[in-house]
């Protein structure tokens, strides 16, 4: 019979058998004093590593001066956010929240008021969050099934497939929303010539091109946004994760050419723009300079080939530090065989084991965490 905890929390999670106490770079530590390589940073969200002396200082200083005042009023760290983020994409105004999930809401309303449609175009095997609007532009039956009637007039083209995405998109879509790189649904990339026919189908029928870059966003794959690698421009994005290393923060940023909708009383939330939060995301924008991100785009493809010249995997996807391996088995035991060997993994579907180390991991690491693949992998 196998040993089941009873806690005071609700079943939503299948946890592993560890407690951490605490982090440092790209280490873990447990209660019992003992050290994990992570190359999961909480899945994708600790880009500079754990307590990076950059958002911790920040956040710090903020937690001293300011912790909350309402969206009623203006707060420094905020504004300040807002105009870095702008600034990397190039001009654009954010509404913050403080999840995924949350700014894909966000996203999905925005697109509904700019356009005044109420049809959505997503993507089979696409993960947008667990909220019932996030859900159901999620392309997973498995996560919907129990939680039908969702949103109605949601379709789900083929990923890749143009003619897939053009046979969906109509006068009625308002929105066409994808991943950059597929996360949870077994890292996907999609092709640049895909979101280029994306564009173009959203501006012939009226609709916005959102891109939920929840994971892929805040340099995961080398560059600030994925969007910067394929080369086309959407009219909002959703961000979150790695945005304040680790802080809860989402952020819809919406293209300043993009069509106008919000207008006050329309979306809200009340840890929104969390000084605290605002000001650590406010230090990881400032830390992911040029040479960062190129280091991201380095150590990617050092992973990456140490990936491929496994002999237990026979794909590797991704950009950057989002590397999905594909296995000969099944994913799930080689994440707990590696967590016995002091390294953390993750998996995305049943064969694929997800590695997304901090943005900051050095190549010793990397010869680390190969080092325990290799063994397991045998
Ligand atoms: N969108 C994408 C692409 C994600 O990967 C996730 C989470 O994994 C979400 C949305 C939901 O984010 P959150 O869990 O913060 O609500």
């Amino acid at each position: 019979m196998s040993a089941v905890r009873v806690t005071p929390l609700l079943p939503t999670y299948a946890r592993q058998s560890v407690t951490f106490v605490r982090g440092e770079g790209c280490y873990l530590f447990d209660d019992q004093g003992r050290g994990y390589l992570d190359f999961l940073a909480g899945i994708a969200v600790v880009g500079l590593g754990h307590c990076h002396p950059a958002p911790l200082e920040a956040a710090r200083a903020q937690l001293g001066r300011l912790w909350h005042a309402s969206n009623l009023y203006w707060t420094e760290p905020m504004v300040t956010l807002a105009s870095r983020l702008s600034d990397r994409f190039g001009g654009a105004r954010a509404f913050f929240c403080n999840s995924g999930a949350e700014a894909v809401e966000a996203a999905l309303k925005y697109a509904r008021k700019a356009t005044g449609k109420a049809g959505v175009v997503a993507l089979a095997g696409s993960f947008h969050g667990r909220t019932l609007g996030a859900l159901s532009v999620t392309g997973q039956a498995a996560k919907r099934e129990a939680f039908e009637p969702l949103l109605p007039l949601v379709g789900f083209a083929r990923a890749n497939d143009i003619s897939s995405l053009a046979e969906l998109v109509g006068p009625e879509t308002g929105c066409i929303i994808l991943e950059p790189v597929q996360g949870e649904g077994g890292i996907h990339p999609l092709e640049p010539s895909f979101v280029a026919a994306a564009r173009r189908l959203a501006d012939g029928s009226g609709a916005v091109l959102v891109l939920d870059e929840v994971q892929t966003g805040v340099g995961r794959t080398g560059t600030f946004f994925a969007w910067e690698r394929l080369g086309v421009r959407p009219d909002a994005v959703a961000l979150a994760k790695g945005l304040a290393n680790g802080l809860p923060i989402g952020c819809l940023l919406v293209a300043d050419e993009a069509p106008e909708a919000f207008a006050p009383g329309d979306h809200a939330s009340t840890f929104g723009g969390n000084p605290v939060a605002c000001a650590a995301a406010r230090a990881v924008c400032d830390t992911l300079t040029d040479t960062l991100l190129e280091a991201v785009e380095q150590n990617g493809e050092a992973l990456r080939r140490g990936l491929t010249a496994l002999s237990a995997v026979s794909e590797v996807r991704g950009a950057g530090l989002m590397l999905g391996a594909e296995l000969d088995r099944d994913a799930g035991p080689v994440v707990d065989e590696c967590r016995e060997l002091g390294l953390l993994v993750g998996t995305a579907g049943e064969n694929v084991l997800r590695l997304t180390p901090p943005l900051v991991v050095t190549p010793a690491e990397l010869e680390q965490a190969l080092g325990v693949l290799h063994e397991v992998l045998r």
